[in-house]
């Protein structure tokens, strides 16, 4: 082999922030603080506080390896832990306070963490858990002296106090690029939490991977905003995204309700941000019901799971704000495939817009393949359907320490099973259908409940719908909905049956339709499928009134989009 004569420089985290520092020391990281006012300093001033956490750190006895936990919102400090951290060689293991605590006391034992940062207003979970995390040794409480609470925690220290005296520079270790940097644990619906372990090398090639893609537009002059959590997969990679290209990051803190976010929107000149559809469903209402709008935002991502269409139309015509959808896991880093802009999008008007809106092109260093249920290859034709697998520098290639769900996760020749049903067109463009155990399997043919949401959510009186398979003498299984209507409304069974007819086929028609004043949600703010299945998944069908005949064959039957 004739080796090429280029540097062989690692990829590592804290170069960003430094990079930043150098060409954008005043664009500003502003923080809605869990204390309540509103805190903002440049990327120097961030790099030189990094430097003083760095050494806080090597105090505390932290060692390359070992893992860091944080219990926290969205604020600079946790910002400055997500590059000390990994800057001493260190993981920062961002902890979910949103989780049962059995799933608490578990993630935090399997992972070995030796410290824990927690926010002030989180301190009374850190002492519930306290005698349950037996391998933590130091308990950090983000906040200053004056703002410091009364705490049990064991030899609690307060953040500010740590790093007062600290210098503001640090001689930063030249790590190997594939050393350990963060971890993330993901939470299915069976079985214990499993960590996904990123490396340098895997967080800074997905960073530069969503600019290269414009998967969220950012340079110098954009201000986004991460509306999701930064305990859930790095904030979708925003906190290292931003300061490469120079943009303003704002970091909301805890409330992430539509009042909280427009207003910091507003006051900060927010262009872009990303979450999940339950806050952008929220922000949705919450503008309607106060008749405000977005003056500065243009483009919003949604992703976490499925957009409805309907949501997407709202902002686009309503609020002028362009919404693309973006498909990761927390295993994936988590972007894979965002949006679908381009001369297709803009050629496409009206239904055809919004039904390309839900599809979403891979990124380069990504690969995909659909497996079908017979371990085949499905065609990448936009139609046929299958498992999705990936592989990638910024896919997991296994669990950290845990060889069973490894073995589950893994195929035999290297690709990650993500467990979604979908279907890629010929542009590389996919579309999720389902997770494999969310779709609804009726007389030996598939329902997506995603399809059926959608269509649900299309009707005007109808904020938040989730449909779940209930069981079924003849049909295995055929599909329930359940309703949220919107605030002020109350739409009856029939007008939704009344809604859905000739939008989706007759045999997904839902066998029965209750309604509830708000659904559950998992941790990470999707709608929770599981809790539903526990309270409804149960039921006995009512009559079946919505079935097809004895005779009419299922498979003839195809669906009408
Ligand atoms: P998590 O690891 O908690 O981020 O969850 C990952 C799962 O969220 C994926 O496997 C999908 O089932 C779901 N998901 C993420 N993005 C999308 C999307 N754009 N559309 C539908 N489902 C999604």
């Amino acid at each position: 082999m004739l080796q090429g004569r280029m540097m062989d420089r690692p990829l590592l985290i804290i170069d960003i922030l430094k990079h930043a520092a150098d060409a954008f020391p005043a664009v500003e990281v502003v923080s809605r603080t869990v204390e309540g006012p509103v805190h903002r300093y440049g990327y120097a001033d961030a790099y030189r506080r990094v430097a003083r956490l760095a050494h806080a750190l090597k105090q505390l006895g932290v060692e390359e390896g070992d893992r860091v936990a944080t219990v926290a919102w969205n604020t600079y400090r946790h910002f400055e832990l997500y590059y000390g951290v990994s800057g001493v060689g260190a993981v920062c293991h961002t902890i979910n306070p949103r989780l049962f605590e059995d799933q608490l006391e578990y993630i935090v034992n399997h992972a070995g963490d030796r410290a824990v940062f927690v926010d002030a207003d989180l301190v009374p979970l850190a002492e519930k858990m306290a005698a349950r995390f037996g391998c933590v040794e130091h308990w950090v409480v983000m906040t200053d002296r004056e703002r410091m609470p009364e705490t049990t925690l064991p030899g609690a220290l307060c953040y500010e106090e740590l790093l007062a005296d600290k210098p503001e520079t640090y001689d930063w270790p030249e790590l190997d690029e594939r050393a350990a940097a963060a971890m993330c644990y993901t939470s299915g619906t069976t079985g214990n939490p499993k960590g996904a372990l990123y490396h340098h090398r895997s967080t800074v090639l997905h960073a530069l991977g969503l600019l290269a893609a414009g998967v969220v537009p950012l340079r110098q002059g954009s201000v986004v905003m991460p509306a999701v959590p930064m305990f859930h997969v790095q904030a979708w990679g925003q906190p290292y995204a931003a300061p490469i290209a120079g943009a303003k990051i704002v970091l909301p803190g805890r409330k992430l309700d539509g009042g909280s976010l427009r207003e910091l929107m507003e006051a900060e000149g927010v262009t872009v941000t990303l979450g999940v559809p339950t806050v952008w469903l929220g922000l949705l209402a919450h503008l309607r019901e106060t008749g405000g709008t977005l003056t500065t935002l243009k483009h919003l991502m949604s992703g976490g799971s499925a957009a409805p269409v309907s949501m997407v139309r709202a902002y686009e015509e309503e609020f002028g704000v362009a919404v693309s959808q973006g498909w990761g896991m927390t295993e994936t880093s988590p972007v894979c495939a965002c949006g679908a802009d381009g001369p297709r999008m803009d050629a496409a008007r009206g239904d055809a817009r919004y039904a390309l809106k839900l599809k979403q092109r891979r990124l380069f260093g990504v690969e995909f393949r659909l497996v079908g249920d017979d371990g085949e290859p499905a065609p990448l034709d936009g139609e046929s359907q299958g498992e999705l697998q990936c592989r990638g520098p910024w896919v997991v290639g296994g669990y950290y320490d845990d060889e069973a769900a490894t073995a589950d996760a893994m195929t035999g020749d290297g690709w990650f099973r993500t467990g979604d049903v979908a279907s890629i067109d010929g542009e590389a463009m996919l579309q999720i259908a389902d997770r494999t155990k969310d779709l609804i399997k009726s007389g030996g043919e598939w329902i997506s409940s995603i399809d059926l949401e959608n269509e649900a959510m299309s009707h005007p009186e109808v904020a938040e719908a989730a449909a779940i398979a209930m069981p079924h003498p003849r049909w295995q299984e055929r599909p329930m909905l359940v309703v949220a209507p919107r605030k002020g409304a109350s739409p009856t069974a029939d007008d939704i049956r009344g809604h859905l007819e000739g939008r989706v086929a007759r045999w997904w028609m839902p066998d029965d339709i209750v309604f509830v004043d708000e659904l559950p949600h998992t941790a990470t703010g999707k709608v929770s499928k599981l809790r539903l299945r526990e309270r409804f998944g149960n039921r006995v069908p009512p009559a079946a009134r919505t079935l097809p005949s004895e005779t009419e064959p299922w498979t003839s039957i195809t669906p009408t989009r």
